[in-house]
């Protein structure tokens, strides 16, 4: 067959990290014993009660298609929890548009505002998607570096730096994939500013707000004076609550920006998974105390993991207050993050990502999901260590 593919498609790759996962497996089916700290999805069952909460709903016969913007029930229950856990106040009737993963609903954003040749700000390094998303719209990623030296929290400065006249948007993602940062108030603030002095359009994917450790706090962007009318708050029910498998996400923010959102929404997917969205109704609305349980487990693991690395040669790591990925570098070594995630694959059979897979800025890193064992975590640091000290 010799079908040309759309520009659209050809201009973008595939995964560059699916080389190493297929090494993985290729040495899985050989036998070998791979930790994996690749998957950026937690390692836990979906709590029971929203399970039961799901099958009750498939019993029920909730079957069919939902409402454009999901089921009355869970776009109230996120308008509460916004409210509550957020300060934003959101019009559950049409503030709202559920979809399948945050992925569609960052994908029916940048769909609905972009124009080819708009610039959108992102992080560097950060979630792949974004730049792809951005991309397929036609629209330039415009990268803006993270320093290891400034905890990997954005530089407003840079930011400013960034701009032109045809920036268009920002992409901001706190907590950090992958770095675990967490933007403090007064960073949110100076980046609020900028958004309003340049008139830009704002993406807060805040997907992993509840997996935040220390005293950090997480400020949602879209409560900040002014932001509100130009911010799309994106989260789901992936992370916190281990529901990745169940394609849960959703957009909010002031009904003008909705509006074309939920259009694309519904040329897209016309609604998320009917069953689904009962079970995360019970997911807001029932008790929290799977979440509280997960995110100490993670907590202990991400200090563990930590206090092994700091001990480790040839490699340093900023402390990550959220998500749960640590990404320390390897810079010393010489080698690139490829060359690293290929040998710690193949010497000492850990799966990890390479950290240029996120951008410029990630090169000599490696990111390391602590969503697996803490008897598997406590193997593959000691593994990583024997690498280390014989490098
Ligand atoms: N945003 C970020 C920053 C992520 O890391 C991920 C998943 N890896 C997502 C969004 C995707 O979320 P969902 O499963 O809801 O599509």
């Amino acid at each position: 067959m010799s079908f040309t593919t759309s520009e659209r498609i050809s201009s973008i790759p595939f995964s560059n990290i699916r080389e190493i996962f297929e090494e993985a497996k290729r040495m899985e089916k050989l036998g070998s014993d791979i930790i994996h700290m690749e998957i950026g999805r937690p390692d836990f069952d979906t709590p029971e009660h929203i399970k039961k909460a799901a099958n009750l709903a498939l019993e029920n016969g909730h079957v069919h298609y939902t409402s454009n913007n999901g089921i009355m029930e869970l776009r109230e229950a996120i308008a509460q929890k916004l409210w509550q856990e957020n300060k934003i106040k959101i019009d559950p009737e049409n503030e709202v548009a559920v979809s399948i993963g945050c992925k569609e609903a960052i994908f029916n954003t940048v769909f609905a505002f972009i124009n080819p040749g708009d610039e959108v700000l992102i992080q560097d390094p950060s979630w792949l998607e974004y730049q792809y998303i951005v991309k397929l719209a036609g629209g330039i990623p415009v990268p803006i570096p993270l320093y290891a030296e400034d905890g990997f929290v954005m530089n407003p400065e840079i930011l400013r730096q960034n701009i032109t006249n045809k920036t268009r948007m920002m992409i901001i993602n706190s907590p950090h994939n992958p770095t675990g940062s967490v933007l403090p108030k007064n960073v949110l603030e100076e980046i609020a500013s900028i958004a309003i002095e340049y008139d830009l359009l704002v993406i807060s994917d805040e997907i992993y707000e509840k997996l935040i450790y220390d005293d950090s706090e997480h400020v949602s962007l879209a409560s900040l004076p002014g932001m509100f009318e130009r911010t799309v708050t994106i989260n789901g029910f992936s992370k916190a609550y281990a529901m990745d498998g169940w394609r849960l996400g959703y957009a909010a923010g002031h009904v003008e920006l909705m509006k074309p959102i939920v259009k694309m929404h519904q040329y897209n997917t016309s609604s998320a998974t009917s069953f689904a969205q009962y079970g995360a109704v019970e997911a807001y609305k029932g008790s929290q105390e799977d979440v509280n349980q997960m995110v100490k487990e993670f907590d202990k693991r991400r200090k563990f993991m930590m206090e092994r690395i700091k001990a480790m040669p040839l490699t340093e790591s900023v402390n990550p207050s959220g998500a749960f990925y640590i990404f320390p570098s390897f810079k010393k070594t010489g080698l690139s993050s490829v060359e690293m995630a290929k040998r710690i694959l193949t010497e000492v059979n850990i799966a990890c990502v390479p950290g240029s897979a996120f951008g410029e800025q990630g090169e000599g890193h490696i990111r390391f999901a602590y969503s697996t064992s803490m008897e598997e975590i406590k193997k593959g640091m000691d593994r990583l260590e024997e690498f280390l000290v014989r490098f």
